[in-house]
């Protein structure tokens, strides 16, 4: 196991266009030793996402897991291990869904954001595997969240109303209800 350093905003890595992966580094013990330590930060930092570009690698990878135990984001589903390489993204549906995000690289601070409801995602898997699939509701929000890493785009660059923008524990005591 290998937990990562996270880079915070500020790092100029998180503001750069990250690299495409060919097919062949996919099958890569090298490769998969970053899928490895990707995961075990995430798990570490209580994350539900992490892009490459967080640990200081520049390449078009994202994992993505929701738990059932979540203590972050409390009444949000369970998902699977996504392990998302190369993604495109297309939105299904325009209207606008607002959730309070969160990003390891932006600690103790949480902003309003609002995002289209349903996207579509192509992607290569870990087996480099082509993959297609259609994300709902919060998310549809943690997939743009986490490609928004990508392509060196933070949460709080889609802020609309910076009074929306708070200290985690300020958010707890008087936002969290509205
Ligand atoms: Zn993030």
């Amino acid at each position: 196991m290998s937990v990562k350093d996270l880079k915070r905003m500020g790092n100029p890595i998180l503001r750069e266009v990250a690299k495409e992966v060919s097919i062949e580094e996919i099958c890569t013990p090298e490769f998969k030793h970053l899928l490895t330590d990707l995961f075990d930060t995430m798990n570490d930092s209580g994350g539900i996402g992490i892009a490459a570009p967080q640990i200081g690698v520049s390449k078009q990878v994202t994992l993505i897991k929701i738990p059932s135990d979540s203590n972050r984001y409390p009444e949000t589903e369970e998902s699977k291990l996504f392990t998302i390489i190369n993604p495109k993204i297309e939105v299904l549906d325009q209207e606008l869904q607002g959730f309070w995000e969160a990003c390891l690289s932006v600690p103790g601070l949480r902003g309003y954001v609002e995002r289209p409801r349903k996207v579509k995602i192509n992607y290569l898997d870990e087996f480099s595997k082509k993959q297609e699939f259609i994300a709902e509701a919060f998310l549809a929000t943690v997939f743009q969240h986490e490609i928004d890493h990508l392509f060196g785009k933070l949460y709080v660059d889609r802020i609309k109303d910076l009074n929306l923008l708070s200290y985690e524990e300020e958010y707890q005591a008087y936002l969290m209800k509205h």
